[in-house]
């Protein structure tokens, strides 16, 4: 029991000691604070000492006098020497440990040293000499203590070897002035050393703040990082593309805002490209989203690989793409080779490949852009252009597309407060069996009378109907006009009706378009749908979903404006056609040295080939329904034989026997819708 307290209370002691050196901060700052004392320590250790060398020269033995102080002095410069060239070094926790060690040691020995060598002289001196002795010991004891006082183990250890030296070396000497004096020096060494302890401690607390001061800068630091990398992640998520790394839209807006303004105030030039990649959609329901991810990757990687230094490419939006240019680098030539490139490969899948299509919409800052908006609607508008008229993939924007904008502007005005069902009507044009002039069928066309801008044109409002999102609701209505008009029409006549993109890419469209036919009992294997190349080459996978729902209730598919659009045969044998109609771009005047004439011809092969039928269209002239007799033509359209008519004049028509014209009466019909 007594041993455990006697441990613990000499464990606590060393504790005491030494505890706060096992704090490394702590062990460092001593390090420090002793390196800078030393020197002096040393200083004031060899004045005293040398002090006692001079008085006591003629007395004492020389090895007393000069060999001892000579090699402490040597020791001294030595040590001294060695703390200057490890001034700078900055001490690992080893070489801290490891000097405590020392310095402990050294604490033991070097005051016993100075001691044993002081008290060995004493018995050489008279009085005053003594006096000297006893003094100098005292003086230097204080000195070490003051100058180790914040390493306080080795003062501690300090003060009490040296002192206690001197108090039994006199007391066993029997000499008691000096046993008393060392006994004041014992007492005045604890009371400098409570003195002391108080500056010990705030030196201990200033280390603690600083290190706590570190801490928190360290902290802080390390929180404004973490706040720099939040707001750094903040802004790459608001500015870029999670997808393909590319700026978005956000950022492209405000790169497109700055670059306007330098134009603005500047001769530079500035191109706008907007590209918009077709059948995503479709992609994405027949591949998975990850197919569709990977294609925009590929398309975003291929954009990166072919752009200029000059250029600032943008995801735009799902599946547009814009790029903007300072300088020549867009001109229209460099943009149709820009998207050529990258477009000119079929994107590789692990199981098949795709071809990828694209329409691109080109526009330059002239000074009659108003704003950078402007600048992105023209540019977008010109896409749009590409998208509808289907030859050129790349559309630059010029002055026929201002005055179409401005057009459409007021059409999409119109529009958007339209009564659908007092001012849209249907009106029909007979397509006619050449061999019997009989009609066969008619086809429906849209007719819009607007109280503010008068008769409009159905290319002008149907495109600005499918981008104003109501096609669907006003084919509708077309449809259900054509469907009553149809209750008074022989039962043999079928109906041709124009279908857009839009609706084919709009599953509830189709239902709702069946379920009229339903309504109206109208049999739909009198129904004839016509949809352009375009229409269906922009998504054509969504797009033969919609035909074959469509073809499995009966209806009939015509290709409508056939040679105008992307004309890929291998498209026409994959739709499951029933007719083609070719444009009337290629009726025009046509005789056997016009290339329409070739191209009639093979487009009548080529039907004839597939087994389906073939509609001329836009026959105006005699003329040219003779030239298309010889080409074996069996079915037309046009001018010639009527103009698009109301229901009221078409029922008319059909009542004086459906038969128009004849070789010798075949002009146009009288009545126009
Ligand atoms: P389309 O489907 O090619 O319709 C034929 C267009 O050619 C009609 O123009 C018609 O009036 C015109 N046309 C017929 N014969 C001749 C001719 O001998 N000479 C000339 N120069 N033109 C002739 P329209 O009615 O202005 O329609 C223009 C286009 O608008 C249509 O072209 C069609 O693409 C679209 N459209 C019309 N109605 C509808 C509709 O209800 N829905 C959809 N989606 N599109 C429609
Ligand atoms: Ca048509
Ligand atoms: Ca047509």
């Amino acid at each position: 029991m007594g041993k455990t307290r006697k441990t613990s209370v000499a464990s606590a002691l060393l504790n005491w000691i030494v505890g706060e050196g096992r704090d490394l901060d702590v062990a460092r700052a001593q390090y420090r604070f002793i390196q800078r004392q030393t020197p002096f320590l040393y200083l004031m250790s060899l004045a005293g000492g040398w002090g006692l060398v001079v008085t006591h020269w003629s007395v004492a033995p020389l090895v007393l006098t000069l060999g001892l102080p000579l090699a402490v002095t040597a020791f001294a410069l030595f040590r001294v020497s060695a703390l200057r060239r490890s001034r700078d070094k900055v001490p690992t926790p080893d070489e801290i440990r490891s000097w405590q060690k020392q310095a402990m040691v050294l604490s033991i020995v070097s005051p016993a040293v100075f001691s044993v060598w002081g008290l060995a002289l004493f018995p050489y001196g008279g009085p005053y000499l003594q006096l000297q002795v006893v003094f100098t010991i005292a003086v230097v004891n204080f000195v070490v203590l003051f100058c180790l006082i914040h390493f306080r183990a080795v003062a501690i250890i300090n003060a009490i070897c040296a002192n206690s030296l001197y108090f039994l070396y006199f007391a066993i000497k029997g000499h008691q002035v000096f046993t008393f004096f060392a006994l004041y020096g014992i007492a005045a060494s604890i009371g400098a050393f409570l003195v002391l302890n108080n500056h010990y401690r705030d030196f201990l607390r200033l280390i603690r703040v600083g290190r706590d001061l570190k801490r928190h800068a360290a902290e802080l630091e390390q929180k404004q990082d973490e706040t720099q990398k939040l707001s750094d992640l903040n802004y790459h998520i608001a500015n870029y593309d999670h997808l393909t790394g590319l700026p978005n839209r956000r950022c492209f807006l405000a790169e497109l805002e700055t670059c306007f303004a330098r134009v603005q105030s500047s001769e530079e030039k500035l191109s706008l490209c907007v590209f918009d990649l077709g059948g995503l959609r479709s992609i994405n329901n027949i591949y998975g989203v990850k197919t569709g991810d990977d294609i925009l990757l590929e398309v975003a990687r291929r954009l990166r690989a072919g752009m200029s230094p000059a250029m600032f490419a943008a995801r735009i939006a799902g599946d547009e793409f814009a790029v903007l240019s300072m300088g020549d680098d867009l001109e229209i030539n460099r943009a149709a080779d820009l998207l050529r490139d990258l477009f000119s490969d079929a994107c590789l899948l692990p199981e098949s490949q795709i071809q990828l299509v694209y329409r691109a919409g080109l526009v330059q800052a002239y000074h009659t852009v108003g704003s950078a908006t402007e600048l992105l609607e023209r540019a977008v508008y010109a896409m749009q252009d590409a998208k509808q008229n289907g030859n050129n993939p790349l559309v630059a924007f010029g002055p026929r597309h201002l005055e179409k904008m401005s057009l459409n502007a007021r059409i999409t005005q119109a529009l958007a407060s339209a009564d659908i069902d007092a001012e849209f009507s249907v009106a029909f044009q007979p397509i006619v069996d050449v061999s019997s002039n009989r009609i066969t069928a008619v086809e429906c066309l849209a007719r819009w009378n607007s109280p503010v801008l008068g008769q409009v044109s159905p290319g002008d409002f149907i495109p600005i109907a499918e981008r104003a999102g109501f096609i669907n609701t006003l084919t509708l209505s077309l449809m259900e006009k054509a469907l009553l008009a149809a209750h008074s029409w022989p039962e043999d006549l079928k109906l041709s009706f124009n279908l857009s993109a839009s609706n084919l890419s709009s599953r509830g469209f189709v239902q709702d378009f069946l379920k009229l036919l339903e309504v109206h009992s109208f049999d739909p294997k009198r129904l004839n749908c016509e949809v352009t190349e375009t229409t269906v080459m922009w998504d054509f996978a969504e797009a033969c979903r919609a035909i074959n729902v469509l073809k499995e209730a009966g209806i009939r598919l015509s290709l409508d404006d056939f040679g105008t659009g992307y004309s890929s045969l291998s498209h026409v044998h994959r739709l499951p056609l029933d007719c083609i109609k070719v444009d009337r771009s290629f009726v025009r005047g046509i005789s056997p040295d016009t290339a329409g004439y070739g191209i009639v011809k093979s487009l009548l092969a080529l039907s004839r080939d597939m087994g389906i039928s073939c509609v001329v269209e836009g026959v105006e002239t005699e003329e040219e329904l003779s030239v298309l007799r010889t080409l074996g033509t069996s079915e037309v359209q046009g001018y010639l034989f009527s103009r698009p008519i109301s229901a009221g004049d078409l029922e008319a028509l059909l009542q004086g026997g459906a038969t128009l014209g004849g070789q010798t009466g075949r002009s146009p019909s009288a009545a126009s819708a």
